[in-house]
């Protein structure tokens, strides 16, 4: 076991860190902060991306990925500004789930554009009425001639809006237990016509968020992927490993608070000495800093256990569940350190503790995660 980073590995993390300081954050600067970015401005994010390698970063080698490690994957990411990677995660998460069981000439035709971030994808499963269930999507697909149709309504869908395809679990049927049989489905927006509504929420808003209403959406018969029942099958697979980057953004977002934090303290000076002299705020900072490497360390150790072959279905719950909700809590802290400077617009605080809160819903909510996780010590799905 080695806790130190290689050479390479410290390569990626300053690339990162560069990218993110020359071009990433001055893109999103230039934009207002509470609304969604133009897609011209992603697609900028998205040419850099794929210049660094990292557009399609879970996509195997033969089919063009980079063969990057998921833990290499996670070092980056933890590096880039939280509303950028989750719309990657998304992208790429949704480029696996494109690939998997699809015929050559669909490869073909759309995975080089995806690659190179010239189109962007998204995945669309949760449903008003399917959150946490998400097997119990109603989203109908009915195959009939040359075309599938498509009808129904998604939710909460990051990218949907700047997507230009789209892989959406569908419903083709029940089985003999009176469950949902799953199909992938992708739909290319420029052919295939569906309506989107922008959603607002708390955080992480220069983001994309929205519904998906299909009314009798037509796609063509070779753009159901995959074999009867396996979407439930490919959307899980993508979750183990988002949940640990997506923990990862948590701890990005903490060590930009934490660096608030200590500088701050280093500097404002109270009762005749600076804040950071007083025992109380060291132990803030402390549990700050403890907050940030324990939650680092778990979501890497969940990579690492997927880069080994494991499922690590509860280890990455676990990762996710701590990391996100120890983002929440660090950044409590560090604005706590800051006293009224620290609920004031003008420092980001308040922004960066909106967008930690953000990250514990995606992908598994913590008493979800909780859940999966205790299923793997007890045995029991505690879920119904
Ligand atoms: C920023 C963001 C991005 C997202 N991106 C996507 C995306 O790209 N694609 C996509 O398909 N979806 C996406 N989602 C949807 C997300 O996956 C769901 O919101 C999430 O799974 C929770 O579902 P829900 O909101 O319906 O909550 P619900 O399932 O209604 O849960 C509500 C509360 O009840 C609790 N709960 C539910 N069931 C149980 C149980 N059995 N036992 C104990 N507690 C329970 C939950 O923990 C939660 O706290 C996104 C959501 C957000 C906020």
């Amino acid at each position: 076991m080695d806790f130190a980073l290689s050479d390479e590995q410290q390569m990626l993390v300053d690339s990162a860190k560069k990218l993110s300081r020359d071009y990433l954050a001055p893109l999103l600067a230039a934009h207002p902060k509470d609304a969604p970015l133009p897609k011209a401005a992603m697609l900028e994010a998205y040419a850099h991306f794929a210049n660094f390698g990292i557009t399609a970063a879970r996509l195997p080698q033969e089919d063009g990925g980079p063969g990057l490690s998921m833990v290499d994957y996670g070092l980056i990411l933890e590096q880039i500004p939280a509303i950028l990677a989750l719309s990657l995660i998304s992208h790429d998460g949704s480029i696996t789930r494109l690939n998997a069981g699809a015929p050559e000439h669909i490869k073909a035709a759309y995975l080089p554009d995806l690659i190179a971030g010239r189109k962007i994808a998204c995945t669309a499963n949760s449903e008003p009425g399917a959150g946490s269930d998400s097997n119990t999507i109603s989203t109908r697909l009915e195959l009939a001639g040359q075309h599938a149709t498509i009808t129904g309504q998604k939710a909460w869908i990051t990218n949907a809006s700047i997507c230009d395809v789209m892989v959406v679990a569908c419903q083709a049927g029940m089985n003999e237990k009176g469950r949902p049989i799953t199909r992938r489905v992708l739909v290319d927006r420029s052919t295939s016509k569906i309506e989107i509504r922008e959603t607002e929420i708390t955080g992480l808003r220069q983001g994309h968020l929205s519904e998906v209403i299909f009314d009798q959406t037509q796609v063509p018969l070779d753009h159901v992927i995959g074999s009867s029942g396996d979407a439930g099958k490919y959307m899980t697979l993508a979750w183990n490993g988002n949940r640990p980057l997506l923990g990862l953004l948590g701890v990005g977002i903490a060590q930009r608070a934490f660096e608030l934090a200590v500088e701050y303290a280093g500097v404002r000076k109270q009762f005749g000495k600076t804040l950071g002299a007083h025992q109380l705020v060291q132990q803030d900072l402390a549990d700050i800093q403890t907050a940030i490497v324990s939650s680092r360390l778990l979501c890497l150790y969940a990579l690492d256990a997927l880069d080994r072959g494991e499922r690590a279905n509860g280890t990455s719950a676990m990762a996710k569940r701590f990391a996100t909700e120890s983002a929440v809590r660090a950044v409590n802290l560090a604005m706590q350190v800051h006293g009224a400077m620290g609920i004031t617009e003008e420092l980001g605080l308040e922004q960066l503790w909106r967008d930690a809160r953000v990250l514990q819903v995606p992908d598994g909510t913590p008493g979800i995660l909780a859940l999966i996780q205790a299923r793997e010590i007890t045995g029991e799905a505690a879920f119904r």
